[in-house]
Parts: structure tokens; C-alpha cells; sequence
């Protein structure tokens, strides 16, 4: 069996001695020099850091941002409350409880039946997606860029609502007409 003295698993393992330090070795300087050479090497390094939020880095392409309800061309909400994105949810963080869509409101809802609440606790979420590729009315997405859940200081405040989900009828506006113009 290898003794523990000399084993060592990263290979960069130092032996220590209790010798007496010579006078040069007391003094320090060689080491602050040596310290200071150091630092002087990475003062003229490229910085790894940025000021954010000021500065931003790129995101990856693969990138899954915090998840948006999408409207239909018309700006109406998609989803249909059928319960398939909660129920492949691994982490369990999605609820939302179905509501009856009356004549008045077909203008809002896209199918009879809709998400009256639609919850997701993004302490629970993983953004692993299966909510968007589970979902047969192409309902939910997880934004691709820039979309992140803020930090905050109560737990209250990660529960996402409809709120904050469901896209911005501007920005379905803007979608269809782009659409429109390709
Ligand atoms: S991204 Fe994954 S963990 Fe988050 S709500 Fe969707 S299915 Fe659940
Ligand atoms: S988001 Fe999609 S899968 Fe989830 S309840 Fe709505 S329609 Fe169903």
C-alpha cells in the first residue's frame, strides 16, 4: 500500500520540512518578489472580467432563457390548459388550473378551453426545455437570448404568473407582421 507521504493524486503534492529558514529566507524579499512578479504578469494580461450589467457577454446559441406563453397571429393565448407541459415536467415546478373560454372572449383565447393561472416556480426549474417540447400547441418556448429570472430576496417572487409569462401583445403584433413582410 502506497504510503500517504509520498501519494499524491494531483502530482503537485509538496513535501514540507520543519528546517530553520536562513537569514535570506527570513528577510522575505525573494518571496515578495517572486509574488509581485506574479502579479505583474496578470496586471498586463487580457481581463477575463467585464462591468456587468453594463457589459454583457454573448449567450450560447443553445441558450434557454426563462419561458415566454406565446399568442397566436391574431394575439390570442395559445395555450389550452391540457396539462402535458406540468405533467413532463421533471422538476414539477408548473401548475395552472383550466377555465371555460365564454362566446366574449374568443378574441383572447385561441381554444375553448384556456390557462385561467399558469405557475411556474423557477426556484424548481432546471431549463432543461421538455415544457416546450412536450407542448402540441406550441404554447411555451424558452427564450433563446437575454431573458433571465432576476434575482430577488423572497421566494414569492420566483413564482412566475401570467404576469410575466404570457408574451406581450405588442410583441405578437410585431411577430405578425414581420411574418407579413418576409
Ligand atoms: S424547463 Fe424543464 S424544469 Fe423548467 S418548467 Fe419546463 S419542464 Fe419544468
Ligand atoms: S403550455 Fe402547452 S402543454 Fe402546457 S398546458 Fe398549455 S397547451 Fe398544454
Amino acid at each position: 500500500m502506497s504510503s500517504t507521504n509520498t501519494y499524491s493524486l494531483s502530482g503537485r503534492k509538496k513535501m514540507v520540512s520543519n528546517k530553520k529558514l536562513t537569514w535570506s529566507e527570513r528577510i522575505y524579499l525573494v518571496a515578495i518578489f517572486k509574488g509581485m512578479m506574479v502579479t505583474l504578469k496578470h496586471m498586463f494580461k487580457k481581463k477575463v472580467t467585464i462591468s456587468y450589467p453594463e457589459q454583457t457577454r454573448p449567450f450560447s446559441p443553445v441558450y434557454r432563457g426563462r419561458h415566454t406563453l406565446m399568442r397566436d397571429d391574431e394575439g390570442r393565448e395559445r395555450c389550452t390548459a391540457c396539462g402535458l407541459c406540468a405533467l413532463s415536467c421533471p422538476a414539477e415546478a408548473i401548475t395552472m388550473k383550466a377555465a371555460e373560454r365564454k362566446p366574449e372572449e374568443k378574441h383572447l383565447y385561441r381554444e375553448e378551453k384556456y390557462a385561467e393561472i399558469y405557475e411556474i416556480n423557477m426556484l424548481r426549474c432546471i431549463f432543461c426545455g421538455l415544457c416546450e417540447e412536450s407542448c402540441p400547441k406550441q404554447a411555451i418556448y424558452l427564450t433563446k437570448s437575454g431573458e433571465i429570472t432576476k434575482a430577488d430576496i423572497t421566494r414569492e417572487n420566483f413564482i412566475y404568473g401570467k404576469d410575466k409569462l404570457v408574451m406581450p401583445l405588442e410583441a405578437a403584433i410585431a411577430n405578425t407582421n414581420k411574418q407579413n413582410q418576409a
